[in-house]
This record gives structure tokens, sequence and C-alpha cells, in this order.
């Protein structure tokens, strides 16, 4: 087969590599699409933690299982399935007390396993879920972000009647105002500084999509979400908090990014600052949710490019000047 590989930061590319076989527990997947986001660039960047390299990016992916391991009794080769990413050790204490998410040993497909930039990838069998045929590939690549946005919303007081704001347009960004649409928003406004995107928002339901936060009060928001990663947008975003007022970090910034914070501010005005690391329990339900039709993917996804351009897709991905990349290893 072939497949991408970071092979030290700042290092990609494509080239064959041995077809996988799925161990035990495992099924092989040939993959339809993956999307890129920006935790693929973080890490090629050298920003990601947990990345191991060399590694095979991908961990948006969707395909069909060809091949099942020893000891799988489903999903079985013929099922569209999307991957869950995470691979906890499901030992350490964090998982003992079911929090997958923060496991301590947590391994994740595309970040320190083989992903799906491939035509192939072998996978935990537990991981996959079954995709409805009605659900279509390019909607069944955002599952993963789908499924880290409804566990925002699992972390986050009801958005119900509430004023939602949101930093950044991205895939998470739209998906995050569309779900808080759905769950009664009364508003939502989405800010992002690249004007292009912003009409994506305004078709993704948000009342208001501007390019900064200054036409907007300052200490008026109950629920701020930052899909955008970015340290300005996200000390913007804490200052537009109200008395009691919820910010909740989806976006993923480099470890080195700071922000101001007002400590006087969080005591007084009893504010509560979440982080939303990835998913938990939260996969089975993002499937549902897209088989309901809740989403609409059209302002999300953009062009499929061939594996064959891994390279030019992450340079795509970067200049924020598409909608969502996705590669098709099959073309
Ligand atoms: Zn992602
Ligand atoms: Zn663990």
């Amino acid at each position: 087969m072939r497949a991408a590989v970071m092979t030290e930061p700042g290092s990609v590319r494509v080239g064959p590599a041995d077809d996988p076989r799925p161990g035990p527990g495992e099924v092989t997947v040939e993959v339809a699409l993956t999307g890129i986001c920006g935790t693929d660039l973080h890490i090629l960047d050298g920003e990601f933690a947990t990345a191991r390299f060399p590694v095979t990016p991908g961990h948006e992916v969707t395909g069909s299982v060809v091949e099942a391991g020893p000891g799988v009794t489903g999903p079985r080769p013929g099922d569209r399935v999307v991957v869950d990413p995470g691979v906890p050790c499901r030992a350490c204490a964090w998982c003992r007390e079911g929090r997958l998410n923060l496991c301590a040993n947590r391994l994740a497909i595309g970040v320190s396993l083989p992903g799906g930039a491939a035509e192939l990838v072998a996978v935990p069998a537990i991981n996959c879920h079954v995709v409805d045929p009605a659900v279509d590939d390019r909607t069944a690549v955002l599952t993963e972000p789908l499924a880290c946005v409804l566990h925002a919303f699992d972390l986050a007081p009801s958005p119900a009647a509430a004023e939602v704001l949101v930093y950044g347009a991205g895939t998470v960004g739209l998906l995050t105002a569309q779900m808080a649409r759905r769950l009664g928003a009364d508003r939502v406004t989405v800010v992002d500084p690249n004007e292009s995107r912003l009409p994506g928002a305004r078709k993704a339901g948000a009342d208001e999509a501007l390019p900064d936060a200054r036409e907007s009060a300052v200490d008026a928001w109950p629920l701020v979400l930052d899909a955008s990663g970015a340290g300005p947008a996200i000390g913007d975003g804490l200052r537009r908090l109200r008395r009691g007022g919820t910010f909740v970090q989806i976006g993923v910034a480099a470890p080195t990014t700071e922000v101001p914070l007002s400590p006087y501010e969080v005591f007084a005005g009893e504010l509560t600052i979440r982080g939303s690391m990835t998913t938990r329990d939260t996969f089975a339900r993002a499937v549902r949710t897209l088989v309901a039709g809740a989403v609409d993917t059209s302002m999300i996804v953009g062009t499929a490019v061939p594996l064959s351009r891994y390279a030019e897709a992450l340079d795509l991905a970067r200049s924020g000047e598409s909608l969502k990349v996705v590669v098709e290893p099959g073309r």
C-alpha cells in the first residue's frame, strides 16, 4: 500500500509501506476519506507532545473493513465504519474512573499509532462504529470533530435560550455553531479574523459572523467556546464572559501559548473555565447525530485531495483558504 509518513517534525513524505495485517481484536480498514485538521499541523510542527515519530497521521477516518483479526465479532468485512482514534490503557486511575480521554497512557490513531493517511490502516475493532448507508463519506468523515463538539457541550451549561459566542469558523467552530443552534441557543455569534470563512458561519446558523469581537459587548456572554486555539482569540473570549459565565476550550493551542487572565474577575464573577479534551462517550452519539441529518456539512468539507499530494493538502489546510481538506487514499 501507500502511506504518508511524518518522519520527524517538519518532514512528511508519501511512499510504499507494508500492508497492515489485523492483530487480535483488530480490523483492517480500507480508507475512503481522512480529514486533515489543526492537530495534524501541530504534529508536523513538533508541537504535539503525545506524537511519536515516525507516524502516519490521520485521526479522522472513514472507510470499509476489509479484514478482521482473531477474536473479532464485529464489525465484519464489508462494513462501512468511522474510527474513534483514542486508544486508552483501561488500567490507569483515570480509565478506572471512566475518564478514558484523560488516560495517563493514552495512545491515539494518527498521533502515536498509524493513522488514516494511508490506503489501509489496522485499528482496534472496538474503536470502529458502523455507519448508516444514508450517511455519505463526506459527512461521515466529520464524526470525530463532531464527537469533540458534543463532548464540549456535555461539559458546558445548556446553551438553551442563551447567547453563545464561538471563536473560530473552521470545522469545529462551524459544528459548534450548528450544535449550539440545535441545542436551543437564543443567539449564536461566530468570530474569525479570516473573513472568507464568515459566510460559512452564517450558513451554519450564526446570527452574526464577525472578523473580530470588538463590535460585540465585553462582559456580556454566558457561554463562550474557543474553537480556534489562537491565544489572542482565547484572551479576548475570556474577557467577554458575563458574571457566572463559562468558557470552554475546545481548540488545540500550542503548548507555549499563554493568555492574560484576571483572577479577580474569575473570583468576582464566579467564572468557569473548562477544557474539553477530544471525546468521551460521544462517538456513537455523533454517528447518530449525523444519521439524523442534524449537521449540514456543505459549508464544511472541501474538495478531496489524492494521497500522493498529502504534503500539499497540509499546506492548503494551513493556509485557511479552503474548507476542510480531506484526503482520498483510493484516488
Ligand atoms: Zn482533528
Ligand atoms: Zn488509562
